[in-house]
């Protein structure tokens, strides 16, 4: 049935109809045309793709040497550097990212990620007990099998390589589930990685719908672990799924973040870094920071800074160099955020944006918007929008900083400005956060756990 399956499922090397016959529109989110259709995977597909992967772990890839295998993940960086462009126009077109920042950033990302994890191959070591001389214990970390790669939409190429590349780094074989908005780009990443010389079955991508191809695949007994990056709610899902057959797995979920800057900090890198982390990817970004924790004193003084910057970005078309927000993801997204808005702008002042930028006529734009005085306990510092709103909350001492930050159920990132080198030490230890950024934001490298 490929005729109405436009992209087919990838699987064993081979691109394969789904035996499910059931197709996905993609929807440009620029034009709000559906550009393609892809496959709607379903058990049985989901079932060969996890038994290519099972059958090249044991086969080909847990037996080829460490080295071997970081010089097939140094070719397939090249290959992605070389097919950059394409690639990137993939994800710009399925989510609406300016396809500036999906090739420098994302793909480049993407690029620098698979060269950190093949120097990584051959320097994964185990350790030595010591029992006596008549007894010898080794601790050997080995690879889990089928590892199960659950994507987000927010970045589609970016994510696909990040959970590829450890995962075939240390010796396990994958199932690539794209986002059902985004998943041309992971469809793509099989060919380099065959024409890199990974064998056919390494890695396998199954397009489709989260409830039925990706908890067919999360469920699946043939899958050792599931690396999973999306909502809360789908993340409580997926370790239910883990439970059933005692598998691995490890999530990455949502964010409400604090950005919180202190009068000594140096303002004028934190209001650019403001703006960046609440409007970079639409503020389709786990890790942005949404909440602008800021002291009373410089309030004014901030906010004139940051409207006059956020009316300076350009919201239009992702395929202009000078765009900075494109389109939201999706109708139901631009929706949602839009539910948000709606909430505060009948409780807080709106200090900037508007419904969309004015000219464009089709595709699912949303301008920045900023609430002021925001109540940190309200649905608008707790919940996470995932859209380019900033909910702005004034403290006064640092005690009330703190409480602020570590006042929502997330605990993905907070970013700290402020020159006093004790405050930041003391701040960093006591805000409960994985991430913890001192007077910068949103700043990786693959090096970064
Ligand atoms: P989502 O949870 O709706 O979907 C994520 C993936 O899970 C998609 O591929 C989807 O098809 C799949 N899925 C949905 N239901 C499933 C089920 N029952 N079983 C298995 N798979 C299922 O999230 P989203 O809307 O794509 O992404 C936005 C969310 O991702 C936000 O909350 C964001 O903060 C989070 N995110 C987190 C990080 C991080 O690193 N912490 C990075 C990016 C995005």
């Amino acid at each position: 049935m490929l005729a109405t399956v436009e992209l087919p499922l990838l699987i064993n090397g081979r691109q394969v109809a789904p035996l499910s016959n059931q197709t996905l529109d993609v929807v440009n989110p620029a034009t709000e045309q559906v550009e393609v259709r892809v496959a709607d995977a379903g058990p049985g597909d989901v079932d060969l793709a996890v038994r290519a992967a099972c059958g090249s772990f044991e086969t080909t890839w847990r037996r080829i040497t460490p080295t071997g295998r970081g010089n097939l993940l140094y070719r397939l960086a090249e290959l992605v550097k070389l097919h950059a462009a394409e690639i990137a126009l993939l994800d710009t077109k399925d989510m609406g990212k300016p396809y500036r920042h999906a090739l420098e950033h994302d793909a480049a990302g993407a690029v620098e990620v698979l060269q950190f994890y093949a120097g990584l191959c051959d320097k994964i070591r185990g350790s030595q007990i010591p029992a006596g001389v008549d007894k010898h214990i080794h601790v050997v970390r080995e690879p889990v099998g089928v590892v199960a790669c659950i994507l987000p939409w927010n970045f589609p190429f970016a994510s696909a390589v990040q959970k590829l590349a450890p995962a075939l780094a240390c010796g396990n074989t994958i199932v690539l589930k794209p986002a059902e908005q985004s998943p041309r780009s992971a469809l793509r990443l099989a060919e380099p990685c065959l024409d890199a010389g990974i064998f056919p079955g390494v890695v396998n991508t199954v397009t489709g719908r989260g409830e039925t191809t990706g908890s067919a695949l999360a469920g699946h007994p043939g899958v050792g672990k599931i690396s999973f990056t999306g909502s809360t709610e789908v993340g409580r899902k997926i370790v239910h799924a883990a439970a059933e057959h005692v598998s691995k797995f490890t999530l990455e979920l949502g964010g409400k973040s604090s950005f919180i800057v202190f009068p000594d900090a140096p303002l004028e890198a934190a209001v650019a870094a403001s703006v960046a982390t609440s409007c970079y990817n639409s503020g389709q970004v786990c890790t942005s920071g949404s909440r602008l924790v800021l002291h009373r004193d410089i309030h004014d003084q901030f906010l004139d800074a940051l409207i006059r910057q956020m009316k300076e970005l350009k919201v239009g078309d992702p395929m202009q160099s000078d765009t900075k927000l494109g389109p939201l993801c999706s109708a139901e997204q631009l929706q949602r955020v839009r539910g948000y808005v709606e909430l505060g702008s009948g409780s807080y002042s709106t200090l900037s944006g508007g419904w969309r930028s004015e000219s464009l006529v089709k595709g699912y734009y949303q301008d920045p918007v900023v609430f002021d005085h925001v109540d940190p306990a309200s649905t608008l510092a707790q919940e996470e929008i995932f859209g380019p709103v900033l909910s702005v909350i004034d403290f006064e001492t640092e005690e009330q900083a703190l409480q602020i930050a570590n006042q929502t159920r997330y605990g993905l990132a907070t970013s700290i400005w402020t020159r006093d080198i004790g405050r930041a030490h003391r701040m960093a230890s006591l805000v409960d956060s994985g991430f913890v950024w001192i007077n910068t934001s949103n700043d990786w490298t693959p090096a970064v756990p």
